[in-house]
């Protein structure tokens, strides 16, 4: 089971992890790109241009780059960014 986070806006909810650039997007409105994945149930999503960071680049930067999310701000940011969660809980 994943981890609970405690949202302003969505109440409790399974924690996700995303870039800051689409952190960006929900304040901007600006698409970034949205590419989505899940491992055991917990979704993770980054920007295209952090999708063309090598492994290990992104290992280097994740602390700089890396962000908690709630699960709901998660579905309105894949909204965002025209990307298409499929069925999500
Ligand atoms: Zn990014
Ligand atoms: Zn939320």
């Amino acid at each position: 089971m994943s981890e609970l986070l405690n949202c302003g806006t969505h109440g409790q909810q399974p924690k996700t992890y995303v870039c800051k650039h689409i952190i960006k997007s929900m304040e901007s409105g600006v698409g970034v790109g949205f590419l989505w994945s899940v491992t055991d149930g917990e979704y993770d999503a980054i920007c295209h241009k952090c999708n063309q960071l090598s492994e290990q680049q992104w290992q280097e930067q994740q602390n700089e780059l890396g962000r908690l999310l709630c699960l709901g701000c998660f579905k309105v940011a894949a909204k965002i960014n025209d990307a298409d969660l499929g069925r999500v809980n």
